[in-house]
């Protein structure tokens, strides 16, 4: 086998929505965000496997990923959609039970006239400036929309990762405002809000990153494991050079495990000359560039080169991965390729 291999666990996935889950008060519900195939790792065994935990609302960011996930659990949980109703999404929206979160006037107007009756949500901006009806769109808005029945009132945080960040009392105070009173069941928690305690739970959370493993729930079990398996290995003397633009030479003679994954895996060249990866307990620095397929590594110091070496696992999570690469977790997972080899753990 010579691709890399990203284990996958399911299980693991359906722990931190429990813990998640626990995390609120009983009366809370909380659902799954499974948008870009489920940070990357697949979305139809991910809500499969979530569905089987209890998981009974989903949030994707576009209708067409809606319609994977209704595809992957049929009919009965609720399939919410963060970019609301646009132009042309009115059959998928129809034909495959989902719920718009409508974020303007415009959408609304589109919603209500296009599918009169279908249940829909509403995004609010408390202060993120990004998506949904600010404070006098909603104001306009709401008489109407409100006789009109939403599932949900929801808005997103732009600061949950930071508990000391000013803004996130600002915006609840803000979503209060906006929204007490309409009786309407209401969220404005992702994983990070979930965090910030019971005052920012409402009546639904939305965990994402967490499900996966990522922070800020530094609690989470961890979700995935990223092996690369090693083709050969070289001994190169001093003064010798290693890939492409000599980018790496060797001080001392040095042995060089050439393996399998590189930026068309979703290993970022940022990585290139930066990055650990581990022969079980060991420690081996990558050395020289990330190239399309292929990272070259220093294991002069093993014993025993195994048949594969870990980028992500027991000894760097995602996040820490990251960190070496100047990004976050998210994007790390997101960019994960589908040529990787899936291995899949708890599947149901
Ligand atoms: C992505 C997203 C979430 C999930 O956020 P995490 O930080 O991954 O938990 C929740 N709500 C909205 C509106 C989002 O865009």
């Amino acid at each position: 086998m010579a691709t890399a291999i990203l284990t996958i666990d399911l299980d693991a996935i359906a722990a931190n929505w429990r813990a998640l889950d626990r995390a609120s008060a009983s009366g809370v519900q909380t659902a799954a965000v499974v948008k870009a195939d489920a940070y990357g790792l697949g979305v139809a065994p991910v809500v499969r496997r979530l569905a089987e935990a209890g998981a009974r609302r989903f949030f994707v960011a576009a209708a067409e990923e809606g319609v994977a996930v209704r595809r992957a659990l049929g009919p009965g949980p609720q399939i919410n959609i963060l970019s609301g109703h646009m132009t042309g999404d009115a059959p998928l929206i129809r034909d495959h039970d989902l719920t718009p979160m409508l974020n303007s006037l415009d959408q609304v107007t589109r919603h209500l006239e296009t599918l009169p009756g279908h249940a829909f949500g509403i995004q609010l901006d408390t202060g993120m400036n990004r998506l949904g009806m600010e404070e006098a769109e909603w104001e306009a808005a709401a008489p109407f929309v409100l006789e009109a029945s939403p599932v949900l009132l929801m808005s997103h945080l732009a600061c949950a990762d930071d508990p000391d960040h000013g803004l996130n009392e600002v915006q609840l105070a803000n979503f209060r405002a906006m929204t007490d009173g309409t009786e309407v069941p209401r969220s404005l928690a992702a994983t990070g809000g979930i965090l910030l305690g019971p005052n920012y739970h409402f009546d639904l959370t939305r965990p994402g990153i967490g499900l996966y493993g990522g922070r800020p729930y530094e609690g989470a079990a961890p979700v995935v494991r990223l092996s690369l398996p090693v083709i050969q290995t070289r001994s190169v003397a001093a003064g010798e050079a290693v890939g492409y633009s000599c980018a790496w030479v060797a001080d001392k003679p040095a042995l060089i495990a050439t393996v399998q994954g590189g930026y068309a895996d979703g290993i970022i060249r940022s990585l290139s000359g930066r990055a650990t990866l581990w022969a079980g307990d060991v420690p081996c620095p990558l050395v020289g560039r990330v190239s399309m397929d292929l990272i070259t590594v220093d294991v002069s110091h093993l014993d025993e080169v195994p048949e594969a070496l870990d980028l992500i696992g027991p000894h760097q999570s995602v996040d820490r991965l990251a960190d070496v690469a100047g990004t976050i977790g998210y994007e790390l997972l997101t960019r994960m390729a589908p040529r990787l080899n899936r291995v899949l753990l708890g599947a149901k």
